[in-house]
């Protein structure tokens, strides 16, 4: 690095509205976008389809709008990866998050990609968010015990029958870490929640496989009208 660059290094772009900021509490945001972002002060519960949920609470802490829902489509659509950590931290910072994990020893488990989604896009986004609320809780993540064997399309055009056919097999538990399970409060974490049918169908496999208490977390939840 040069003379002049160490004296005046060029200013970080924040990578939802690309303008340079000179400070933010966060990583790679800038101020303004930062402020946009509304947080969630109680659980929103999502009704999940059918008879059964398998969850005690659906978290889903930031509101689907602004620089959340830019940041949430970057890192879906964009290979953006680095949008996850603006994200993870505001969730992390959530009032509900920290009511939510507050001495719980859960394993987190990020929905899963199917390989040949994971190889497309380059990473798993759900990954990304588990990986980074783990850590800062301090909780074990477990990026290999649910598997998904095969792809399935978009759900939010689906009937709700239609739904429960294409999703019905495709997740798997990893048997060799199935122990892993027994009992124990698991969180499942996915970047958004529409009709809540994926959710449902991975923490089914999970109750049916052991798991106790099951939480599941999204950074924010979609409406149809959303697409
Ligand atoms: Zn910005």
């Amino acid at each position: 690095m040069g003379f002049w660059q160490e004296l005046f290094p060029e200013p970080p772009l924040c990578i939802n509205c690309g303008d340079t900021f000179v400070f933010s509490s966060l990583p790679r945001l800038c101020n303004s976008c930062l402020s946009e972002i509304e947080l969630r002060e109680e659980p929103f519960v999502r009704e999940i389809e059918g008879s059964d949920s398998f969850f005690t609470l659906i978290n889903s802490p930031l509101v689907y709008r602004g620089a959340v829902r830019s940041l949430l489509r970057s890192l879906k659509y964009d290979n953006s990866p680095e949008a996850a950590l603006p994200l993870a931290e505001i969730m992390v910072g959530s009032s509900m998050l920290a009511k939510l994990l507050a001495g719980s020893s859960a394993l987190v488990v990020p929905v899963p990609l199917a390989s040949s989604r994971l190889k497309s896009r380059g990473y798993n986004q759900a990954a990304l968010l588990a990986g980074i609320i783990a850590s800062k809780f301090s909780l074990e993540l477990d990026r290999n015990i649910l598997k998904r064997p095969r792809e399935t399309p978009p759900l939010y055009e689906l009937s709700s029958l239609e739904r429960k056919n294409v999703l019905s097999g495709a997740f798997s538990v990893d048997n060799s870490l199935s122990w892993k399970l027994a009992g124990r409060e698991v969180l499942l974490v996915d970047d958004i929640i529409t009709t809540g049918s994926t959710l449902r169908e991975a923490g089914s496999l999970l109750a049916q496989k052991g798991a106790g208490n099951l939480l599941a977390l999204t950074a924010a939840a979609v409406g149809k009208q959303d697409y």
